[in-house]
C-alpha cells in the first residue's frame, strides 16, 4: 500500500500524484503492473521532494524513484527498474519534451521525486516539471551575472542539484550554494562558498546531503586556486565545516594537522597559485562506513616543476579523500597520481559497490580518472586492490601492486625533463566527469572511455594570469619540438566501455560512440546520450539495440528513470553545443516511454558563416606574438582556432577565425578591451592585455584565417 495525496499545484490547474511507498510496498514497485493512486490526504507544501535520512539511506528500496544525483547514495546510477528492457526498448519515444532556450552546455542528471522532475540548466537555473505530463511547475533564475562566465574553464554547465525536506539545492557557477522551496521555486536562503571572489572560483557539480548537511565543492584549478569542500545545514545554510585539499601558505598557520603533513609533500611556493585541488565533481557517501568519499583534481598550475619544483607527492592533489561527514575531518586518502602534472583530475565519478573479490565480499571505492587506469579500493580504509588501464595510456607503465603507486614513464615528466612529450591521456583525460554506471547484475560498469592525446612542454615564459588559464604548458613550443603530427599514429576515439571490477578487463566494448553520460537499469539495457539523441545498449552483450529519434542536438548528460502509475520512463537533459557554435539552440529536457510517440518541431535551417577574413597584416614578429598571447588568454575557451579545437568544448564557443570582429581594430578592442559582450561571459581583458597585445592576437587570427583558406 501506498501513501498518496494529490494536491493542485500553485502555478497551474494540473494535479501532481505524490506518493511515499511504504517499506512493504517498495518492493513490489520493481513489478510492472499498474499502481493505483489514491487520495489520501489534503494538499501540503511538505509533499515536495520531501526526501529526508530515512528515505535516502533506502533508496534502495524506492525503485521508481531518483532522489540523488548518482540515485543512491553509492552513485551507481543504476535503477532496478525493468518493465522497459531488452524486448520492448526498441517501442521506447519521446512522450514529452520541454525546451531550456539556454545556448550553452547542458550536463544535468535530473532528480524525479514524488511525481516531479527537478532539473538544472547552464547558468545554474532549475526547472520543476509534472514528471508524467512535462508541465511546468516552476523556473528559478540563479541570477548568475554574464560576466562570470569567463571564470569557468568549461561553460557555464551545472550537473545537478540535490533535496531534502521541502528544498531543492544548486550550485551557482558564482559560487553561490542556493536553497530553493520545491514546492514554489522561491529562494529559502543563500550563501556565498568562495573564500574569495577576486580569484576565479565557480560550481559545476551537484551538491550532495548527508544527514542534514549539504556538501559543495567548486572549480577553478585552471586558473589559480586552493581547492575545498565546505558542509552547511540544510535548513539554515550555516556553514558547519570546510577541508582544504591542500595545504595554504604555512605563515599564516595551518587549518589541521593533516594540512600540516599534506605540505610536507609540497615544495616551493605553491600557495601563490592556489595549489589546486578543486572538489568540481564527485562525491558519494557510505552510511554503513559514514564514511564522505571526495574526488580532488589537478594542480594548479598544471606543470609540476612550477608549481612545486623539485616535486613531491603534493597531497591530496588527484587524489579520493574520506572524509566524516560529521565535522569534515581526514579519514584516508588514495592519491591516483602523485605529483600531477598532466591535469589529471580525481574528480571523475566515484561510485561505492559490494564485489566479491578472491571469494571474499569487499565494500569497495571505484573510479576511472582522467589517467586512464580504472580504481578498485578498500572503502572502510582506502587499501589499493587493483588498478589496471582501461584506455591508452603512456605516462605510466602500470601501478606497482605493493605500494599501490604508478609505475611511471620518465619521458612524460615533461616538467623535469624540460622536453615535450606527447603524452596518453591528454588533459581531457581517459574519462571526465560524465557518470558511469554499474549493474550489480552484469557485474559491469560502463563508461564513456576515450583514447587521446596532448603534447606537454614546459611554457618557458609562465606569466600568472588571473582572467586565462595558469596551466604552465606551451602548445606551440610542443608542436615546434615534436612537430605539428606528435600525436597523429596515437590511439584516438571515444567508446562506450563495460568494464568487469573484479578481473579488471573489458567486458564489452561500443566503439565510435561520443563521450556522454551512462545509466544501467534492471531492464539489462545501458542508455547513453549521442550526437544526435539517446541509444539504449544490451548490458550483457553491448549489442545496439535503439536509437531515439534525432533531437537535433548532442546529449553528454547521464540519463535517468522512473516509474508513475505503473509505467516506466527515461529522461534525459540534451544540448551539448557540439558540432557548430552558429547552429540553432535545442537545449532540453527529453522524456521517453514505451508507445511515446511526441514528436519535436522541424530543425531550423541555420546558414554558418563564411569565412571571410580581411587581408593580412602585421610583421611575422607580431604574429608570432600574437599566438602566444591567444594561447595563454583565450585558448581555454576559443580552442585551436580554424579546426574548432581538440577538446570537449568543440563548438561551445565562437571559432575566432571566422569573427566579424577581425575586420578592424576598433570592432575587435571593442570585445576583448572594452568588454561589450560580458553578458556572454566575453569580459574585457584589459587587465592584462594592452591594444598592442589585441592587436597582435588579431592580425595572428587573421594570418591564420588566411592560410585556412588556402590563401
Ligand atoms: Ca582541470
Amino acid at each position: 500500500m501506498r501513501n498518496c495525496v494529490i494536491f493542485l499545484a500553485m502555478t497551474s490547474l494540473m494535479s501532481i500524484v505524490a506518493c511515499t511507498p511504504s517499506p512493504e510496498s517498495a518492493a513490489l514497485q520493481n513489478s510492472t503492473a499498474a499502481q493505483s493512486e489514491i487520495p489520501l490526504q489534503p494538499a501540503s507544501d511538505e509533499t515536495f521532494a520531501a526526501v529526508d535520512a530515512d528515505r535516502l539511506m533506502a533508496a534502495e528500496n524506492e525503485p521508481g524513484q531518483w532522489m540523488s544525483t548518482g540515485r543512491t547514495y553509492s552513485e551507481q546510477h543504476y535503477s532496478p527498474l525493468d518493465s522497459i528492457n531488452r524486448s520492448n526498448v526498441s517501442d521506447l519515444g519521446l512522450v514529452w519534451y520541454a525546451d531550456f532556450n539556454i545556448p550553452r552546455g547542458q550536463e544535468s542528471t535530473p532528480l524525479m521525486i514524488d511525481g516531479v522532475i527537478y532539473v538544472t540548466t547552464a547558468w545554474s537555473n532549475v526547472r520543476a516539471f509534472d514528471a508524467q505530463t512535462g508541465a511546468s511547475l516552476w523556473e528559478f533564475d540563479a541570477g548568475v551575472p554574464g560576466e562570470w562566465g569567463v571564470r569557468a574553464c568549461c561553460d557555464v554547465v551545472n550537473r545537478g542539484a540535490a533535496a531534502w525536506q521541502g528544498k531543492i539545492y544548486v550550485g551557482a557557477i558564482d559560487g553561490h550554494l542556493i536553497a530553493i522551496d520545491a514546492a514554489t521555486g522561491e529562494q529559502v536562503w543563500k550563501t556565498d562558498t568562495l573564500v574569495s571572489r577576486d580569484i576565479s572560483y565557480s560550481i559545476t557539480g551537484a551538491p550532495r546531503i548527508v544527514k542534514g548537511k549539504v556538501i559543495i565543492g567548486n572549480a577553478g584549478a585552471e586558473y589559480g586556486v586552493r581547492g575545498y569542500v565546505s558542509a552547511y545545514d540544510a535548513e539554515t545554510g550555516e556553514l558547519a565545516w570546510r577541508f582544504y585539499t591542500v595545504p595554504g601558505n604555512p605563515a599564516l598557520g595551518f587549518e589541521s594537522d593533516i594540512m600540516e603533513q599534506a605540505a610536507a609533500t609540497w615544495n616551493g611556493e605553491w600557495w601563490t597559485l592556489g595549489g589546486g585541488g578543486t572538489v568540481w565533481d564527485s562525491m558519494a557517501y557510505d552510511p554503513d562506513l559514514d564514511l564522505l568519499y571526495i574526488g580532488t583534481g589537478n594542480g594548479s598550475p598544471w606543470n609540476q616543476g612550477i608549481r612545486s619544483p623539485g616535486g613531491g607527492d603534493n597531497l591530496f592533489l588527484s587524489s579520493i579523500v574520506a572524509l566524516d561527514p560529521d565535522d569534515g575531518s581526514y579519514v584516508w586518502h588514495y592519491q591516483t597520481t602523485p605529483g600531477e602534472t598532466w591535469d589529471y583530475t580525481a574528480t571523475q565519478p566515484i561510485m561505492v559497490a559490494d564485489l566479491k573479490l578472491d571469494g571474499v565480499e569487499r565494500k569497495v571505492v571505484m573510479q576511472a580518472p582522467k589517467n586512464g587506469f580504472f580504481y578498485v579500493l578498500d572503502a572502510a580504509t582506502g587499501e589499493f586492490i587493483s588498478g589496471e588501464p582501461y584506455a591508452a595510456v603512456n605516462w605510466a607503465t602500470g601501478i606497482d601492486p605493493q605500494t599501490g603507486r604508478p609505475i611511471e614513464n620518465p619521458e612524460a615528466r615533461y616538467d623535469q625533463t624540460g622536453r615535450a612529450y606527447a603524452v596518453q591521456p591528454s588533459s581531457s583525460g581517459a574519462h571526465n566527469w560524465h557518470p558511469m554506471a554499474y549493474h550489480p547484475g552484469t557485474g559491469l560498469v560502463y563508461l564513456s572511455a576515450s583514447d587521446n592525446a596532448l603534447v606537454y612542454a614546459f611554457d618557458r615564459n609562465f606569466d600568472p594570469n588571473p582572467l586565462a588559464s595558469n596551466l604552465g604548458i606551451d602548445l606551440a613550443a610542443g608542436a615546434a619540438e615534436l612537430g605539428p603530427n606528435a600525436t597523429a599514429d596515437l590511439p584516438n576515439g571515444n567508446a562506450l566501455l563495460a568494464w568487469n571490477p573484479v578481473t579488471q578487463a573489458p567486458g564489452w566494448r561500443f566503439d565510435n560512440s561520443s563521450r556522454a553520460g551512462v545509466l544501467a537499469t534492471g531492464g539489462d539495457l545501458v542508455f547513453k546520450g549521442n550526437d544526435s539523441g539517446l541509444s539504449a545498449y544490451d548490458a550483457w552483450s553491448g549489442e545496439h539495440l535503439w536509437d531515439s529519434i534525432d533531437v537535433h542536438t548532442g546529449v553528454v548528460a547521464a540519463p535517468i528513470t522512473y516509474s508513475l502509475n505503473g509505467e516506466q520512463f527515461v529522461a534525459v537533459v540534451a544540448g551539448s553545443r557540439s558540432g557548430n557554435y552558429y547552429a540553432p539552440d535545442y537545449s532540453r529536457l527529453l522524456v521517453f516511454k514505451p508507445g511515446g510517440n511526441e514528436q519535436l518541431p522541424q530543425a531550423i535551417s541555420f546558414t554558418a558563416p563564411e569565412l571571410n577574413p580581411p587581408p593580412r597584416e602585421g610583421s611575422a614578429e607580431q604574429i608570432a606574438q600574437g599566438q602566444s598571447l591567444y594561447e595563454q588568454n583565450c585558448f581555454i575557451c576559443h580552442a585551436e582556432p580554424g579546426t574548432g579545437g581538440y577538446r570537449s568544448r568543440i563548438g561551445l564557443f565562437p571559432d575566432l577565425h571566422y569573427s566579424a570582429a577581425l575586420d578592424s581594430s576598433a570592432l575587435f578592442n571593442a570585445v576583448v578591451l572594452d568588454g561589450v559582450r560580458s553578458a556572454n561571459g566575453m569580459v574585457s581583458f584589459a587587465e592584462v592585455l594592452d591594444e598592442d597585445a589585441a592587436e597582435a592576437i588579431r592580425v595572428f587570427l587573421i594570418d591564420g584565417a588566411n592560410t585556412q583558406l588556402g590563401k
